[in-house]
């Protein structure tokens, strides 16, 4: 049985970047979309600010950015129309989307379903109109019900977890026993803690006197340690629990060069460095010690289904709660106030009601 349901068009208040540049972002004014053939329509309920997204405003990223165009890649809600051809996605379903929503399926990535690194990839938020605003409109590819136990503010945040899932268990397979420490202790460092902690690894999280919220969170989700580098040497620590080894494995989650110079320090001969924070640019840091420390050097590139797939079951068997990371829930209408407050790390996940 198929449902159609056609919802007339109008216009919305969306979240827009309407020109390269910093930033070039404002509420504006969009025609609602409706969904084509094979294309699902979500009334937005939930949408996660990013790091990536203070990289939009800033023009300060790599991923291409296609304005006008609606931003938030991290989003959830409800099923409102159901486009021509799709018979397994109905009205009503709760479900959340992944980014990529324009990839060839041809070329050598696509092929291996690696598709996060699609040369023709257009993606949620950058490309292709996002999730900071009422509708949203993706291919059915990109959907994934939630089930009944995840809540929309949670399966917002599907996508960062998916990020982690890919990073540190698909790309870094963390195990059972592992030293992991953390360089940064943003919502990134946080569910790349709740991931590594579910992996079995002993965590450490690094962060600054501007982090000691942050620090105090990781602690009550669990991190076996917690270091403040403006207060202690980081290297000198994790080398104390480590027999004067050092971390089997570095996940630099901060995306600050300082972060990216201590992980260097801090990983042991061997080990496993992955970088998961993105540089807003080239920057300074000791390279040749791959070489000295014979190191397994990882990054990783957003997510692909495999990892949803993953990170949706942590979710819904409790291994990992994302609501965790969430500080603060605001109405659309207060982006600037939000993504400020995000700038300045006064809040860990600010989610975003249309
Ligand atoms: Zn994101
Ligand atoms: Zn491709």
């Amino acid at each position: 049985m198929r449902f159609r349901k056609r919802v007339r068009g109008g216009n919305m208040q969306a979240l827009v970047k309407y020109q390269l540049g910093e930033g070039n972002m404002e509420l504006r004014e969009m025609p609602e979309p409706a969904a084509g053939p094979g294309q699902i329509k979500i009334a937005v309920q939930a949408a996660g600010i990013c790091g990536s997204d203070l990289h939009i405003y800033h023009q300060s990223i790599k991923i291409p950015i296609v304005p006008p165009v609606v931003t938030g890649h991290e989003l959830s809600g409800r099923v409102v129309e159901v486009g021509e051809g799709v018979d397994d996605v109905r009205v009503g379903d709760r479900v959340t989307a992944e980014p990529s929503a324009v990839i060839c399926g041809k070329c050598r990535y696509c092929r291996i379903e690696s598709y996060n690194l699609c040369p023709q990839r257009r993606v949620v938020g950058y490309s292709w109109n996002g999730g900071f605003a009422p509708y949203c409109v993706v291919p059915r590819r990109c959907i994934h019900r939630l089930p009944e136990n995840i809540s929309f503010e949670a399966g917002a945040l599907t996508e960062p977890l998916a990020c982690c899932v890919h990073a540190i268990i698909e790309m870094t397979h963390v195990a059972a026993g592992d030293f992991v420490a953390i360089t940064g202790p943003g919502p990134i460092g946080l569910l790349a803690l709740m991931v590594a902690k579910a992996e079995g690894g002993i965590v450490c999280l690094c962060g600054t006197s501007r982090d000691r919220a942050r620090l105090a969170r990781a602690r009550e989700l669990g991190a076996d340690y917690t270091v403040n580098i403006d207060e202690e040497d980081a290297g000198s620590r994790v080398r104390s629990l480590t027999d004067g080894y050092g971390a089997d494995v570095v996940l630099e989650a901060s995306g600050f060069p300082g972060g990216g110079r201590l992980g260097l320090d801090l990983v042991r001969k061997q080990g496993k460095f992955t970088q998961m924070g993105l540089y807003p640019g080239p920057f300074e840091i000791d390279f040749v010690q791959i070489a000295y420390k014979e190191l397994q050097v990882t990054g990783f590139l957003a997510q692909k289904r495999s990892a949803w797939e993953r990170a949706l079951r942590l979710m819904a068997y409790g291994r990992v709660d994302p609501r965790s990371v969430i500080s603060h829930e605001m109405p659309l209408a207060e982006w600037r106030p939000a993504f400020e407050m995000f700038e300045r790390k006064e809040s860990l996940k600010v989610v975003l009601k249309p």
